[in-house]
């Protein structure tokens, strides 16, 4: 602060207004912008050197989910102030694809840590309307299924386990953005819902896989290629039925056939989509197939 000229009297003059300055110093117009665009996991805490004042690690930025604060420790800055619930669903899509896009989940074969950005459904009513619409609600309620919320990428997200280790996660989106459907991991492990049953049909998602356990397990190969890991899991049934969409039938009959030399397996034609059917109806067309 020190300008050239100045005697030292008129230096010990400003010091104390100069301080004053500082310390009731308001946040430049950026740094708002400057918070909101940092990659920071809803519900923690942030940590970084002052933008401002350029001091070490004294920049602290809090995320409550809706809104982010911020203050710098240091003395001489001590700028503080608060995004306010602007984080819109645009901007903080546009933060989460961003650090999305910069630290990917991690991707290692039949693991998969699940990130604090799933949360309870509970957290989003689109995606429990979700979840009742495509006749998932059970499934989720009970526990069958284990069925997150992601923050992040605004989707539902079922998690894939291989007995009680969760190994993948996919998720639904609930805005059209991206594909409709998102592998979290590299796994090659199918979804199953439900437990205890003796048969299992295998459906186009996650979504139909939950809808039909009240009834049967519902596996969702996630892609429509039967790979060894599917027939691994599919071999514990006494049967199994191919339930997919009408479009896909031939490759309906060859998984069928290719089934068959590993467990008893039947077609089950569609005209509708399972998850599309209400649930009185689902349920008559399954067990009319099951019983046959
Ligand atoms: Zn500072």
């Amino acid at each position: 602060m020190t300008l050239p000229g100045l005697s030292s009297k008129n230096l010990w003059l400003t010091r104390f207004p100069v301080s004053v300055t500082f310390v009731a110093m308001k946040s430049p117009t950026w740094l708002k912008t400057y918070v909101e665009g940092l990659d920071i996991v809803p519900n923690t805490k942030y940590r970084s050197d002052c933008p401002v004042c350029t001091k070490k690690n004294t920049f602290s930025v809090s995320d409550n989910g809706m809104q982010r604060m911020w203050f710098c420790f240091h003395a001489d800055c001590n700028v503080s102030g608060r995004t306010g619930v602007t984080l819109s669903r645009t901007s903080a899509s546009t933060v989460f694809e961003r650090s999305a896009a910069s630290a990917p989940p991690p991707r290692t074969n039949n693991t998969y840590e699940v990130p604090d950005t799933f949360v309870s459904v509970s957290r989003r009513v689109e995606a429990e309307s979700y979840l009742r619409k495509v006749g998932a609600y059970d499934a989720y309620l009970s526990g069958v299924a284990d069925i997150r919320y992601d923050v992040r990428m605004n989707r539902v997200v079922f998690l894939i386990k291989d007995g009680r280790k969760v190994v993948d996660a996919a998720g639904r989106s609930l805005d059209g953005r991206g594909p409709k459907w998102y592998r979290y991991g590299s796994s090659r492990s199918p979804f199953v819902s439900g437990a205890g049953t003796s048969a299992a049909c295998i459906v186009e998602d996650c979504a139909s896989a939950c809808s039909v356990c009240g009834i049967v397990s519902g596996v969702a190969l996630l892609g429509t290629n039967l790979l060894t890991e599917h027939i691994e899991v599919l071999k514990q049934y006494d049967r199994v039925f191919v339930a997919l969409d009408k479009d896909a039938t031939d490759k309906a009959i060859t998984m069928v056939r290719t089934l068959h030399s590993h467990v008893p397996t039947r077609l089950m034609v569609l005209h509708t989509d399972l998850k599309n059917m209400e649930k009185d109806e689902r349920n008559d067309f399954l067990r009319s197939h099951i019983n046959r």
